[in-house]
């Protein structure tokens, strides 16, 4: 069976939830399988292993713990984007409008070094504007982003296609309807 395959097959969906209508795909029944969490992460290891990036940064929250191992497995660092007021020295932020409200990245203005080539990973790409606002931070460090990645990508919602339009190139495992 081919990796894809085999990761969508354990990815469980949650109907109705967080809202009525929603169709959540959940991936800690991935990372719960040894086996699949593997498979998982060596997709991504084997994808930029010869790109050799100077870093992999990772979204809040499941960003970092895809991302985290495929640095790791990389030997290379590690950047967190993070939620609003969760980092302890400068920042630059970037304020993206969500479904009802609106929400704030921030990123240690150090984090990356101008001209570094870097891949930007989260766990899923709804509607893209949490990888949007992650690319434009990277952006505003002088970072080279390699692409944008992500385990899950949802097409219906558009994300993928407005970060493509938006000149911003996209990688996902699996797509789901
Ligand atoms: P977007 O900004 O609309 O693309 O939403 C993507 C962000 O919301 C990611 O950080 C995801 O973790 C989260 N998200 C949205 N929908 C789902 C889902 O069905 N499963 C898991 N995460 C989701």
């Amino acid at each position: 069976v081919a990796p894809a395959d085999y990761i969508r097959a354990h990815i469980r969906t949650v109907p109705d939830w967080p809202a009525p209508g929603v169709m959540f795909r959940d991936i800690t029944t991935l990372l719960a399988n040894p086996r699949v969490f593997r498979v998982l992460i060596d997709q991504f290891v084997h994808r930029y292993f010869d790109a050799r990036p100077a870093a992999i940064a990772g979204l809040d929250a499941r960003g970092f713990i895809i991302g985290s191992v495929v640095a790791y497995e990389l030997g290379i660092g590690f950047v967190p984007i993070r939620k609003k007021g969760k980092l302890p020295f400068a920042t630059f932020e970037e304020t993206y409008e969500l479904e009802y409200g609106s929400a704030t990245v921030e990123v240690h203005t150090d984090a990356v070094k101008p001209g570094e080539r870097v891949v930007l990973i989260d766990d899923l790409i709804a509607t893209g504007g949490t990888m949007l606002a992650g690319h434009k931070l990277l952006q505003r460090l002088g970072a080279e982003v390699v692409e944008v990645a992500a385990i899950v990508d949802l097409p219906e919602l558009g994300g993928s296609a407005r970060l493509k339009a938006a000149g911003v190139p996209v990688f996902s495992l699996v797509s789901f309807e």
